[in-house]
């Protein structure tokens, strides 16, 4: 599929070779080589993987590993010390050796809806931005819920179906998602990466990774995200939390294009 900015070329390359999901979350299914087996904790690494790690909120891929032998169940997905490690169900079975050649399957219908899920919270961002003036301090998700704070002196019912209306006509209008890569010295300097504290990120990542909903929303962002507001569907805002003075906590829900308003 073609991504919008060709991120591939953009991206460091050892990057765009390694890290899949990095460039493309649309590639679900992948060749691959094991690089390193650990038996004691049944986890391996792959030369490439296009299961997401996990972070910034978003939750790690689940998916299998396809080997000439059988199916490795990938029970998680972790990146430490900078390695993606794959946990293998293998039923009993040894995880392949090291220099296996293995099909990556990465579970679609969780991915997707991650996709959709995590786009649809930075649309909620843009919009408290964009009408309050007021920067997001936190959050979290799972396949189509998600919740993030924000330092708002007061919430109510009324603003959350306000927000609502207000997420739901940006989705509509299809905006543009591009994943792109900035130097630091040009994203140190760009108000929307200033204001979403890209800052805070050490200085030796270099460029960074954006994630640009045209118009609406820019930030440093290592998830995967859908190509269109409009490919998020629909979206519910389930409530309005007072987690605090200056802590307040929008839920929302993300529904089919069909179940709109049902
Ligand atoms: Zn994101």
């Amino acid at each position: 599929m073609a991504v919008p900015g060709n991120p591939q070329d953009k991206a460091p390359a050892e990057l765009a070779a390694t890290e899949l999901f990095a460039v493309d979350a649309y590639l679900w299914e992948f060749d691959t080589t094991v690089a390193e087996v650990d038996r004691e904790t049944g986890r391996v690494r792959l030369d490439r993987t296009a299961f997401y790690p996990g972070g910034g909120g978003q939750p790690c891929d689940l998916g299998a590993l396809k080997t000439g032998a059988g199916t490795l169940v990938v029970t998680g997905v972790r990146r430490e010390r900078g390695l993606i490690w794959h946990t293998v169900n293998a039923d009993g079975a040894d995880p392949p050796d090291a220099g296996a050649t293995v099909l990556g399957v990465v579970d679609w219908t969780r991915r997707h809806q991650l996709m959709r899920t995590h786009t649809a919270l930075h649309v909620l961002c843009g919009v408290i931005w964009a009408d309050y003036g007021i920067p997001v301090t936190g959050g979290n998700m799972e396949p189509l819920k998600g919740r993030l704070d924000f330092p708002f002196p007061h919430m109510s019912a009324d603003l959350g179906a306000a927000v609502e209306r207000r997420i739901n006509d940006e989705i509509a209008r299809a905006h543009e998602i591009v994943v792109d890569f900035v130097p630091r010295s040009l994203a140190d300097a760009d108000p929307a990466l200033i204001r979403t504290a890209a800052n805070l990120i050490p200085a030796e990542i270099d460029p960074l990774r954006v994630i640009d909903i045209v118009g609406l929303d820019r930030q440093a962002d290592g998830g995967t995200h859908v190509l269109s507001t409009a490919e998020v569907g629909a979206v519910r805002v389930t409530g309005t939390e007072s987690k605090g003075r200056d802590n307040k906590r929008i839920r929302l829900e993300v529904l089919d294009p069909e179940g709109a308003g049902a």
